[in-house]
């Protein structure tokens, strides 16, 4: 198997730990912000990159200078846009319980800021006071579309804990309008769940989302931008299936943008990154329980918790051929943390592999380093990219150590 031109086994016997390990393909990363450039062209856009899908710093600085925004959920993740270079007045501050140090740090540097509830707009109208700012926000309409999508990461129906109710539309203009030395109403954000893989879902969203920018400016709002949000999926099954593209996703929705004189905001996060990585594992020993056979790798839960925590799946292979005459049966992938839950796929079909063997999580780019955890001491693993000349291997972020943990306790 190879990322690029680089051959996973030579990294594998290259880096200098042997532990598990996040490999990028930094050109992968362009692709995937160039297919949304490419299908947005022509539209007055923002492409808001998701932070949260992947923070490392080197990857957010390569998306900025491909042009990209970013759009944060927390004042360190601003803090950490701001580091990599992203103009803060075209970044977008989102979130269910902002706090106010985080919407005053926002306020000072000028983010644009979703409204997601009454008690979060009277918070948005104090950090604007004491900024002294006026704070551009737009509205985030809970338009209750069903996503159709595991319930964890479903945020668009009615019953969410995210955004307005639409009945309070209303009282959410009328504020604004008392409040415009604090804030500015110049948009509406709907953002309806992830790993979305029906376009026509964001048809319908966009449907209703068109018509509340129709109904404020009716009401006197200069309206400039509609912001969709995220969620558009990634073929994790590797079955061909034809999964939609930024380009069926803006194409679905473009002639409700044209004549209506918007800045379009679209806000991926999982299909700018999610397929430009694999964390890289190595076999520790196989084992057979009752009636399962168990591939017990040094990878876990602790470095890649999708598959325990929404029992998503991720494409599991080998990294090279196995010897003649492996014989092939179905695996639990499971890591030595000490729950159950610990697995990285269940019932694969895969070679028997030899103790010591390479076996990559596919698609290991977007929510899997960001929601690593230290747990049972298994300390963050270090991430490389291969550069866009398709050779050369760069660490982009240090492993972590137990001295890292020891630190926490100096001086105590
Ligand atoms: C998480 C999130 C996104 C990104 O979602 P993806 O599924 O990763 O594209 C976009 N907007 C908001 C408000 C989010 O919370």
């Amino acid at each position: 198997m190879f990322c690029e031109g680089v051959k996973i086994e030579d990294v594998m016997t290259a880096v200098e730990e042997k532990r598990p390990f996040y490999l990028y393909s930094k050109s992968q990363l362009t692709r995937n912000y160039a297919a949304y450039a490419r299908a947005l062209q022509g539209m007055e856009y923002m492409v808001g990159y998701a932070v949260k899908a992947n923070n490392n710093l080197k990857i957010l600085e390569h998306l900025r200078a491909m042009g990209s925004s970013a759009v944060l959920v927390s004042g360190n993740e601003l803090k950490l846009a701001m580091k990599a270079g992203f103009d803060p007045s075209r970044c977008v501050f989102n979130g269910n319980g902002k706090l106010l140090d985080e919407l005053i740090l926002a306020a000072k540097h000028n983010v644009l800021i979703n409204v997601d509830s009454e008690f979060d707009l009277e918070q948005i109208c104090e950090a604007g006071r004491i900024a002294g700012k006026q704070i551009k926000v737009l509205l985030r309409i809970n338009p209750d579309v069903d996503p159709q999508v595991h319930p964890y990461i479903a945020t668009g129906n009615k019953n969410s804990k995210f955004g307005i109710r639409n009945e309070r539309l209303g009282w959410f203009l009328e504020q604004v309008k008392s409040h415009s030395d604090e804030v500015k109403l110049v948009g509406v954000h709907c953002h309806l769940g992830s790993t979305i893989s029906k376009v026509s879902i964001f048809r319908d969203a966009a449907v209703l989302m068109v018509g509340y920018v129709d109904h404020i400016r009716s009401e006197g709002f200069e309206i400039q931008y509609l912001n969709i949000g995220g969620g558009l999926g990634i073929d994790y099954h590797h079955e061909g299936a034809n999964y939609p593209t930024p380009t069926d996703l803006v194409n679905t929705v473009h002639d409700l943008l044209a004549g209506r004189d918007l800045t379009f905001i679209i806000e991926p996060g999982r299909s700018l990154v999610a397929n430009a990585a694999v964390l890289v594992n190595r076999v520790t020993g196989v084992k057979s329980n009752g009636n399962k056979n168990f591939i017990v790798i040094d990878g876990s839960m602790s470095e890649l918790i999708r598959p325990s925590l929404y029992g998503a799946y991720q494409h599991i292979e080998l990294v090279s051929p196995p010897a003649a005459g492996a014989k092939r049966a179905t695996f639990d992938v499971v890591g030595p943390v000490c729950e159950s839950s610990d697995f990285l796929g269940k019932d694969r079909e895969l070679p028997t592999p030899e103790k010591g063997a390479g076996i990559v999580v596919h698609d290991a780019g977007a929510y899997c380093m960001a929601m690593a955890s230290t747990y049972n001491l298994r300390m963050r693993p270090p991430e490389y990219w291969v550069e866009e000349d398709g050779k050369t291997v760069t660490k982009i972020r240090h492993a972590e150590n137990l001295d890292d943990h020891l630190r926490y306790f100096d001086g105590l």
